[in-house]
């Protein structure tokens, strides 16, 4: 009833008065109010009754026998289970004594006899309110005081997380990676001082290095670092005495004294680098010799020079024989991929026809894909358009194969896969209102158009995008998969035969050429791989991305 004259109907009133008279009168008109009303004739009955379910508010006659009014509201206020519960005092007209007396032992009001309803309603209403209010109040307050007490825990572990972390974390400022703290962890991987990091830029101190082996595009500054941010990305740290960390890192914003800032989190995978480098090319080596006798016996029991094998025999061979081929391959990939980082693989640059190794790597590729029944569609939209680059044939075709492959495997029967070659230089790039542009011989995302533009000089150079209708990669694998033993699904290497290192090759030819390999990706839809290769190629990055 939103017109009712009470806007607290339910609460709870106990009358103490020891004549009933008195009593019956108040208890009428309170209910009448819709209150809920105890009334009691003796002041221990009333203070055992408020003990026991303490009511919202309490009506207390000033004079009556055994325990007078005031006693009871002295013993009110010394417990705690009744305290704050407000007391009106019912008095005798002109008991002006009395009164005094009734708020010194903690009552909040008075009524006197005989009783003005309207008053004693105005009274009670307002005692009511007031109450409520200071419960609201006690309420915020201790829900406040908890906020505090949870925050200053929270900072309190944050803190200590923070200077007791074995890995390096810093505080940046989001604008332009101005340090404002850094823990000891970092100031031990980098060898800095602590003075001589705070208040600096992360791009004054030259931090990371460009990192082009990491990750697609150059990391100019601060600004591309925060651009590009995806967890566990790999870069490399410059130390104060010129050595460089490989190292994983993270960036998550928060926010400090009104400052957007970013925690830099920082893992040091140096050594593990390290020792996977000499494990990897340790057991690769050791494996060769033992394998390639293996490989050689196993072709000997298939030629059946040694007997003839029961049909489960062959079974059990051919087994044993796709195993050894994909170990070999293993091998191969790894020997491939160490022998490419340490500079052990010279490329040849000659002139290249594009479409003649395009076309080489479908045919290569034809036969998987007719057992995959998947298309493979050469794009070219101007036959007549053959254009040439200086590189190693035979490194590009490895590549282009490599990627062909992978767009076959990671797709479903019935799929395309389209390869297109472009010959671009930014500049003549006509940007069209839709955000595509048109390069020299056909249409290109606008996507791609910037990243080319992030990375090249104006020289021309040569697009390869091959393009897949497959199950796509997750937005955080995008960069990671081209790093060594990289699989989306730790399943593929079993299920689809793959080494996770196929795409590490392809990065390492592609930067060896001076080029950029990366790939757009929507889980479900599909997968675009581009090659940026330099037409003219003077820049030679070996695999660690220097110049
Ligand atoms: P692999 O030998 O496993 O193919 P790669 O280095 O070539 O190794 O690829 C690494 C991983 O990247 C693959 O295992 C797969 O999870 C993912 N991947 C590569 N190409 C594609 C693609 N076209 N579609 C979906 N996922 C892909």
């Amino acid at each position: 009833m939103a017109d009712s004259p009470s806007p607290a109907p339910k609460a709870d009133i106990l009358v103490i008065d020891d004549m009933p008279e008195n009593l019956n009168l108040l208890a009428a008109m309170l209910m009448q109010q819709g209150y809920k009303v105890r009334s009691v004739t003796k002041g221990t009955t009333g203070l055992r009754g408020a003990q026991v379910a303490p009511p919202d508010l309490i009506l207390l006659d000033i004079n009556m026998p055994e325990m007078n009014g005031r006693e009871v509201c002295q013993r009110l206020k010394a417990d705690a289970r009744t305290r704050d519960i407000p007391v009106i005092f019912i008095s005798a007209l002109g008991d002006v004594l009395d009164k005094v007396n009734a708020f010194a032992v903690g009552g909040v009001d008075y009524i006197s006899k005989p009783f003005q309803v309207e008053e004693v309603l105005a009274r009670i209403e307002n005692h009511l309110t007031l109450r409520r209010l200071q419960r609201q109040l006690q309420a915020q307050n201790a829900q406040l005081q908890q906020e505090m007490l949870e925050r200053q825990q929270a900072e309190e572990k944050f803190s200590k997380a923070f200077r007791l972390s074995p890995n390096p974390i810093a505080i940046a400022t989001h604008s332009e990676g101005r340090l404002l703290d850094v823990n000891p962890s970092f100031l031990t991987m980098g060898g800095y001082p602590f003075d001589e990091v705070i208040g600096r830029t992360v791009d004054e101190l030259g931090l990371f290095r460009s990192g082009e082996a990491m990750v697609p595009f150059s990391m100019q500054g601060w600004q591309s670092l925060v651009a590009s941010a995806m967890p566990n990305q790999e870069a490399e740290f410059l130390t104060r005495s010129g050595s460089l960390k490989t190292i994983l890192f993270s960036l998550e914003p928060i926010e400090l004294v009104g400052m957007t800032c970013v925690l830099l989190m920082i893992n040091d995978i140096t050594e593990r680098k390290r020792l996977e480098n000499e494990f990897i090319s340790l057991v690769s080596h050791e494996l060769r010799t033992p394998l390639t006798s293996l490989m050689g016996s196993l072709d000997l029991l298939a030629s059946g020079q040694l007997g003839h094998l029961t049909e489960q025999g062959q079974r059990v061979l051919q087994i044993a024989t796709t195993n050894t081929d994909r170990l070999n391959r293993l091998v191969d990939d790894i020997l491939d991929l160490e022998r490419m980082r340490s500079g052990k693989i010279e490329i040849r640059r000659v002139p290249c026809q594009v479409s003649d190794l395009l076309q080489q790597a479908i045919d290569a590729m034809q036969s998987m894909a007719d057992q995959a029944e998947i298309s493979l569609i050469l794009q070219a939209p101007d036959t007549s358009f053959d254009p040439t680059i200086e590189a190693d044939p035979d490194r590009l075709l490895q590549m282009i194969i490599n990627l062909l492959s992978n767009a076959i495997k990671f797709s479903s029967s019935g799929g395309r896969v389209w390869v297109r070659k472009q010959i671009v230089a930014p500049s003549q790039f006509v940007e069209r209102g839709d955000g595509s542009a048109i390069a020299s011989d056909g249409e290109i995302p606008g996507s791609v158009l910037s990243s080319v533009q992030s990375f090249s000089s104006d020289a021309p150079g040569l697009l390869i995008g091959v393009e897949d209708e497959g199950r796509g990669i997750p937005a955080d694998m995008v960069q990671r998969i081209f790093e060594r033993f990289q699989q989306v699904d730790a399943l593929d290497s079993r299920r689809k035969g793959g080494t996770g290192l196929g795409l590490a090759i392809c990065r390492n030819i592609v930067e060896q050429h001076g080029g950029r390999i990366w790939v757009e990706s929507e889980l479900g839809q599909g997968s675009r791989f581009w090659v940026w290769l330099p037409q003219r190629g003077e820049t030679q990055m070996n695999t660690d991305g220097h110049r």
